[in-house]
């Protein structure tokens, strides 16, 4: 079962030994803001941390849970009665302020195992105002061994009534060689890689996602169908045969990433207004499709059509 414990990735070391170091010495804060951008693995750190507070081991300086005791083997079953996790209840939706309310008896109680009372937010961006009003009850009334987690991806957008209470812990994108060394367990296709760290901008589990189906190829499709329009090698009509019953969002974004890129390579004082008009396009392209329903064929057309004028435009 030691190979169930979660552990904090390679590079989230520095702010474990950090709390772990509080930890030891007794100077656990009662509310931690773990904050930083998506899919750079923060819940992973968090639930780590909490297999290690409610690990009953006598050896205090172990540096992560033990995997043996009553208390991890609780949390390895997923019921350990002293740790509640909050979320929302469906994908997408908003974490309900029943949930928040249903947590205030737990903290008023004793806890079960004797040691920590956990509870932990995922992620607080997805609580309503009401939801949020709640929880600064709760927080500002710990009760012993409490500790509340707060992830978010948002930070800037948490409230300052909330951070003024939280012990902060930030969570940046890791270094690419970091990135780059753990994503080898999920392809030795060095090119591939490249091209996952690119595609998700260096966050680590979203490189791994892409690298695990098969979203790199269809991107490499599509670059391929801008490529061959580019160079006049297909029509725009032909080009949106190809792609209007694909993912439409999925090729949007990957759209609007190309020509940022484009941008950024000319970024020399070779500006072209005629690429931030495309780029403003492309973002209205995006919103159509979510909030009505266009003729894919027509859309994919029309832009099309925008590509191939823009490369007469920057290649003559
Ligand atoms: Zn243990």
């Amino acid at each position: 079962m030691i190979s169930s414990i979660p552990r904090p990735f390679e590079w989230q070391l520095k702010q474990w030994r950090e709390i772990l170091s509080r930890h030891l010495t007794g100077v656990l804060p009662h509310a931690l803001l773990m904050s930083g951008p998506k899919f750079v693995g923060k819940e992973n750190f968090a639930i780590a941390l909490v297999h290690r507070l409610l690990c009953l081991s006598s050896d205090l300086e172990i540096d992560q849970a033990c995997g043996q005791c009553k208390g991890c083997n609780l949390c390895l079953a997923g019921n350990h009665p002293d740790f509640v996790l909050i979320e929302p209840e469906d994908e997408g939706k908003e974490i309900k302020i029943k949930q928040i309310r249903a947590v205030a008896s737990f903290v008023s109680k004793s806890a079960h195992q004797g040691g920590w009372k956990i509870i932990m937010i995922n992620p607080i961006d997805k609580m309503s105002p009401e939801s949020k009003v709640a929880l600064l009850k709760i927080l500002e009334e710990p009760q012993g061994k409490t500790v509340f987690i707060i992830v978010s991806h948002e930070a800037g957008r948490v409230p300052s009534t909330v951070t003024s209470r939280c012990q902060k812990i930030t969570f940046p994108v890791p270094p690419e060689k970091d990135v780059l060394k753990w994503l080898q367990d999920s392809s030795n296709d060095e090119n591939k890689l490249i091209k996952a760290l690119d595609l998700s901008n260096g966050k680590p589990l979203l490189a791994q996602h892409y690298l695990s189906g098969s979203v790199i190829k269809r991107r490499d499709e599509f670059n391929a169908i801008l490529d061959n329009l580019w160079f006049g090698q297909v029509s725009p009509v032909e080009a949106a045969k190809k792609c209007h019953q694909k993912k439409a969002l999925e090729l949007m974004d990957w759209y609007r990433f190309r020509l940022h890129s484009m941008a950024k390579d000319r970024c020399d004082g070779d500006l072209v207004p005629e690429i931030f008009f495309f780029y403003d396009k492309l973002n209205k392209a995006r919103h159509w499709l979510i909030e009505s329903n266009p003729n894919p064929k027509l859309l994919w057309e029309e832009l099309f059509f925008d590509w191939t004028a823009l490369s007469k435009k920057l290649i003559s």
